[in-house]
């Protein structure tokens, strides 16, 4: 998934940006407001990790932005705030979580966990496409009863064409969304990676899960059992 990280506080904002592109996030990290304000603006994010206090302002007012623009990203908030008054001041905003600062790492990355599932086509923690499983909490993925290893990238790549079953996902989609906003390597990088992908999904006698829309992209396909 795609996350924008807004935090003026260096040291935390490394340790977010490192923990989260562990976990096969693409993270843009911006600390000030304004350049929140624009990235929001030029690039489609699955989720923002929002400072409240930043050094040109309230982080509350870019989920005002968000929300006044029709934009259901979902918004975490980080603040060092701890009053009731301020946590309602955030939801009422638009946040749709809020984390208290100093918070613990696995905390906050439950939270994004859960805020990730917040479903768009698919419910539920684990994501099913016929007998493909994906585990997001766990980071696992299984073709029926075989757990398949997959590289953080892979795992990403996956899990972003799994919420989107069904539908054609753009190979400039999933470079946004799996890879980031700089990327600038190889042209031909998801192919790559959905090679690999597929080598390591192929099982004897199971068709091919995913399927390229020649000229556009790929789509995870709803039924492919074996024939
Ligand atoms: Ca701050």
């Amino acid at each position: 998934m795609r996350l924008l990280l807004v935090e003026d506080d260096s040291q935390l904002g490394k340790v977010l940006v490192r923990g989260l592109a562990e976990e096969g996030h693409a993270v843009d990290h911006v600390a000030t407001l304004a350049a929140a304000s624009e990235s929001v603006v030029v690039n489609s994010y699955d989720l923002v990790v929002l400072d409240l206090g930043l050094p040109d302002g309230d982080g509350a007012s870019l989920c005002r932005q968000l929300r006044d623009g029709g934009d259901p990203v979902p918004v975490l908030m980080l603040t060092a705030r701890d009053s009731l008054s301020d946590k309602v001041a955030g939801l009422d905003v638009g946040a749709d979580d809020y984390l208290t600062k100093p918070f613990d790492y696995p905390e906050l990355a439950a939270r994004v966990r859960a805020l990730l599932r917040r479903p768009k086509t698919v419910t539920g923690p684990i994501l099913e496409a016929g007998d493909i499983r994906l585990d997001p909490a766990a980071h696992r993925v299984w073709r029926g009863a075989i757990m398949i290893p997959l590289t953080a990238r892979e795992f990403s790549l996956l899990d972003y064409l799994m919420r989107r079953l069904g539908e054609v996902c753009r190979r400039e989609d999933l470079l946004e969304h799996v890879w980031d906003a700089h990327y600038d390597g190889l042209s031909n990088v998801v192919d790559v990676h959905i090679r690999n992908l597929r080598r390591k999904l192929e099982q004897p006698g199971q068709r091919d899960p995913i399927e390229t829309v020649r000229g556009v992209g790929y789509r995870m396909t709803m039924d492919h059992r074996a024939n």
